[in-house]
Formats: structure tokens, C-alpha cells, sequence
């Protein structure tokens, strides 16, 4: 398969606008102050089009058209939702290729990781939760004999959400689409550096969604991320981000007694037991697969493996194999389906890499591959590219405990299960891991040991709607997925009915 042709260029399958609007009220609004500033594409540093810098009015705007909305939208049955959300499944799955190529442009990342993971993972979600509101039912307790509680779901009303530009689309899906399902209407903010596919997407869903329902508010965090998440006319708040603006979430949120949920940052470790390498096999090489993992999506992913840990006993022949599989890794243009890797999101995320790379030469840790800027010609010059880098080090090292979020894997050796287990636990964060052996009993001990919502066992970077993910520790609050997120988006009503004529 050839390589998509760029937006802008002929024969592209996408073209952006010049210039978008917010989507607040089923309509394309200009900010109120009418300021705009420019989104760039990681693919190559160039501008590709104007994006509202918005502010408080503009949030009160959206917030306007969502109360509008709220008492028609919060009253409709589970099935006239579940419609909703099959029909915006539909959209996407007949645009599947656009939307993909359109995240790539925005957000840098391989092409063939939108095709095969981002978007398909994106609708079905939304077909996930269709299903799971249709099946989710009440309680009723039996107080005595004639004294019934019944236990109703009922939206929140309005809900905020703020979310970041790793995956723009999937992001917005994780949220959106339980928030519906439950019967709620959105203000969604997405993140400054990606805003553009997601108003894409907006274009495409724009005939299809009620007025008011979804709200898209473009802008900067302190601009009009602030004013969202500090709303008294907010539910709740749902983030995703780093851990230190999860903080100032928090804090907002607590000022109005609203439920909050953080999807926060991560220091994932990746441990591969001795067991893995009895024999050069499909499972061995499965792990290490599994090694190179970091380097998926540029590394810019919040439950990215990016503390490896390997049990001395293989140490120097497993960590050999596997940095073989890393400098197999093709990098190019993102564009191009046969490109594994592809440019970093932003010029400061580029930048906040390359400086940890120093950091880590500063403080001893050994390159083994990477460790700089790959250089690629043509119109890929100005993009943002940083080859897969693998640091030995030991795990006090800044390298091992700060979240860099790039393609830059820390690894160093353990000697038993104990020692892997302390290691793989002294981090602030507890969001992914991963598990490799072969031994049933220390997968199971390890998974259950290991201080993170999410272990993954013989495998890594799954994520089906079914399966419950969040953070332990600093990494975050609450769950997203599964059909426990219902929960997340629903107040629970009591009605206490006596049907008895007779005095208590
Ligand atoms: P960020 O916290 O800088 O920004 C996230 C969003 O918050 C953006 O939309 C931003 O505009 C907004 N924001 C910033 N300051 C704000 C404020 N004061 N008030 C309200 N909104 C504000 O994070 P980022 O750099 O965009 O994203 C990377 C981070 O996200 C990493 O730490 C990563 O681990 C984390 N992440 C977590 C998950 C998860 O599910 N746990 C998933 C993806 C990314």
C-alpha cells in the first residue's frame, strides 16, 4: 500500500479548513473574543489551519446550549440513545480511512496504529455502551412486606470534559461516549496541540447529534480549560492529562462538591521473568514484541512500558534480542501504512524528550540505541521525529521515575520475584504494567502484587471496552471503560414506597 497523500497536497483523502469554529449548539460559533491561533502538523511543522482561542464566554456559550438541551436529551429512553450512538459508530466506521489520516495529520502518529487500533477502538466503544445502556438494569430492595426501595439510574445533567492530544479521537470517544449512553449532554474541551480531528470528526456527525448534546470549546488549558472545570454549572468533570493538572481539577471540582475522574500520567513497568526465554519460540518472541512496546505511538502514551525489567539470569541475551526488534522499527512519514513510528506530537513535547535523553546521559544511564533526533528529508525536514531510544540505568534515576512520554524505554535487571516486585512498585504512578512468563502462579502473584489498575499479563497495549482502566496512586481516580463507567456518569435515586394503608 503507498503512502497517503498529504492535506494540502493532490490527491490527499483529507482536507482540512482554513479555519474552524467551536460546535456549541448544534452550529459552527466564532470564539466571542474572535481570536484563533494556529495548529500545526508534527508531520512536518507547518500550520494547516486556525483553531478559536476561546475563553470563559465561550464555555458559557456552550454551556447555555447544553442546559438547553439537558431536559429533552436526559429523558430519552435507553433505546433512542443506544440509536444515537450506533448511528455516530456508523459515521465513523464509513470514514474509517478519513478519520485515521486526519489523526495522523494532527497528531503525528502513524498512520496504520489510527487504521487498525485508534478509530476501530473508537467505534466500538460507542457500540459497546449502546449495548451496555440497553442492558443495564435497576435494583429493588424488599424493605418488609408491603415498604418496596427502588433504585433508579439518572444522568448528572451537564457534564464537562477535558481531555489530551496522545489519542484526540479515542480520548474523546472514552468520554462522550458513556456520558450519552447515561443520558447526559457534554461540553468537551479538547486538548490545544490536536483540536483539529476531532472537529473533523464534528463535521461528519454534525447532521446526526441533537443540538446541545455534544459541545466542542477549543482553547487553552488556563483559558478555557479553567473556566470549564470550575463551572458551577457543571455535574462533574471527567480529565484526562498530566497528574500535576489533575491537581488543579481537583481543586476546581472541590469547590462546587462535583464528582471529578483523572486519567493521569504513568511510569509503567514492563517485567520479564527468566522463564520467558526456556525457549526461542513464538511466546519469546511475543515478549519481545512486548519489549518494544514503548515505542508505540511515539511513546506518548500514558500507560506506556517504559520502565523495562529483566531478571539478570537472561539479561544480556534477552535485552540483545530485543534491541534488535527496536532498530527494526521503521520511522518515516506517518502517512506511509508501512511506517511504525511516526513524528512526536508537538515542537515541546520534541523538545521535553530530547532534554530528558540529557538528563539521563547527565545522571550515568548508558544509551544502548536512539538517543537523538532522526533526521528525515523532503517535506518531513520541520517534523518532529525522535528515534526509539533504549536507557540502562537503575531505577532511582530521574529516567525511571519521571513520565517523559516519548519513545524512550529506562531498563535495568532484577535478581528474583522480590526484587522485581519492589522495583516495579517504588513509583509515585500506578496506571499500566506488564507480566511475561510462563509460570502461571507468578503471573497471577505478580498481577495482584503490582500497585496499578491495569496489569497486563503475556500481553501489553490492549485496550477492549470491556476491560476496566485507571489509575492506582498519583496516576489517577475512577475508571474509564467497562460498564462500571455507566456508574461514573449516573446519580442513583431512592424512592422509598410504603404500600401499605397502615400506620409504621
Ligand atoms: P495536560 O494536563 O497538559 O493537558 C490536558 C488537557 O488539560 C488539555 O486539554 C489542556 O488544555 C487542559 N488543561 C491544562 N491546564 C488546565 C487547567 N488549569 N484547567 C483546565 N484544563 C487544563 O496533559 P497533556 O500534556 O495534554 O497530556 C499528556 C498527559 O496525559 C500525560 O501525563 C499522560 O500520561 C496523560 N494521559 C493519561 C491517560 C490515562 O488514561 N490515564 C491517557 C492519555 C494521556
Amino acid at each position: 500500500m503507498t503512502a497517503y497523500a498529504h492535506p494540502g497536497t493532490p490527491g490527499a483523502l483529507v482536507e482540512y479548513k482554513p479555519r474552524y469554529e467551536n460546535w456549541i449548539g448544534g452550529e459552527w460559533v466564532p470564539p466571542v473574543d474572535g481570536r484563533y491561533f494556529e495548529n500545526i502538523t508534527p508531520v512536518t511543522g507547518k500550520v494547516f489551519t486556525e483553531i478559536p482561542q476561546s475563553n470563559a464566554a465561550d464555555i458559557e456559550l456552550a454551556l447555555d446550549a447544553a442546559h438547553r438541551a439537558a431536559p429533552t436529551w436526559n429523558k430519552t429512553s435507553p433505546a433512542e440513545r443506544a440509536a444515537l450512538l450506533n448511528r455516530i459508530a456508523d459515521v465513523m466506521e464509513a470514514n474509517l480511512e478519513k478519520l485515521a489520516v486526519a489523526e495522523t495529520w494532527d497528531n503525528g502518529k502513524a498512520v496504520r496504529e489510527p487504521l487498525a487500533a485508534d478509530i476501530p477502538l473508537a467505534i466500538d466503544h460507542f457500540r459497546y455502551f449502546a449495548s451496555a445502556i440497553r442492558t443495564q438494569e435497576g435494583r429493588l430492595s424488599q424493605i418488609d412486606e408491603d415498604t418496596v426501595a427502588y433504585h433508579f439510574h439518572e444522568p448528572l445533567g451537564v457534564v464537562g470534559q477535558i481531555i489530551p492530544w496522545n489519542f484526540p479521537i479515542l480520548m474523546a470517544t472514552w468520554k462522550l461516549a458513556p456520558a450519552l449512553a447515561a443520558g447526559n449532554c457534554v461540553v468537551l474541551k479538547p486538548a490545544e496541540q490536536t483540536p483539529a480531528s476531532i472537529l473533523y470528526l464534528m463535521e461528519l456527525l454534525a447532521d446526526i447529534i441533537p443540538p446541545g448534546v455534544v459541545n466542542i470549546v477549543n482553547g487553552f488549558g488556563a483559558e478555557a480549560g479553567k473556566p470549564l472545570a470550575s463551572n458551577k454549572r457543571i455535574a462533574k468533570i471527567a480529565f484526562t492529562g498530566e497528574t500535576t493538572t489533575g491537581r488543579l481539577i481537583m481543586q476546581y471540582a472541590s469547590q462546587n462538591i462535583i464528582p471529578v475522574t483523572l486519567e493521569l500520567g504513568g511510569k509503567s513497568p514492563n517485567i520479564f521473568f527468566e522463564d520467558v526465554a526456556a525457549e526461542k519460540d513464538a511466546f519469546y518472541d511475543k515478549a519481545l514484541e512486548g519489549y518494544a512496546m514503548f515505542s508505540l505511538n511515539q511513546g506518548e502514551v500514558c500507560t506506556c512500558p517504559s520502565r523495562a525489567l529483566i531478571q539478570r539470569s537472561i539479561y544480556d541475551s534477552f535485552l540483545g534480542d530485543a534491541l534488535g526488534r527496536v532498530e527494526a522499527t521503521v520511522q518515516g512519514d506517518p502517512l506511509d501504512p508501512a511506517t511504525q513510528i511516526g513524528a512526536q506530537a508537538s515542537n515541546d513535547q520534541y523538545e521535553k524528550i530530547l532534554s530528558y535523553i540529557d538528563i539521563g546521559k547527565q545522571e550515568g544511564a548508558k544509551i544502548l540505541t536512539g538517543g537523538e533526533p532522526n533526521e528525515l528529508g523532503g517535506d518531513l525536514a520541520g517534523g518532529y521525529y525522535i528515534k526509539p531510544t533504549v536507557f540502562e540505568g537503575s531505577n532511582s534515576m530521574r529516567l525511571f521515575q519521571e513520565e517523559i512520554f516519548g519513545p524512550v524505554v529506562a531498563t535495568t535487571s532484577f535478581a528474583d520475584y522480590d526484587e522485581a516486585m519492589s522495583i516495579a512498585n517504588d513509583t509515585l504512578y500506578g496506571l499500566g504494567s506488564g507480566v511475561w512468563t510462563r509460570n502461571g502462579n507468578t503471573a497471577f502473584r505478580a498481577g495482584r502484587t503490582i500497585q496499578a489498575g491495569r496489569v497486563w499479563v503475556n500481553n501489553y497495549h490492549a485496550y477492549p471496552a470491556h476491560a476496566a482502566f485507571g489509575g492506582y496512586k498519583s496516576s489517577g481516580i475512577g475508571r474509564e471503560n467497562h460498564l462500571m463507567m455507566l456508574d461514573h456518569y449516573q446519580q442513583t435515586k431512592n424512592l422509598l414506597v410504603s404500600y401499605s394503608d397502615n400506620a409504621q
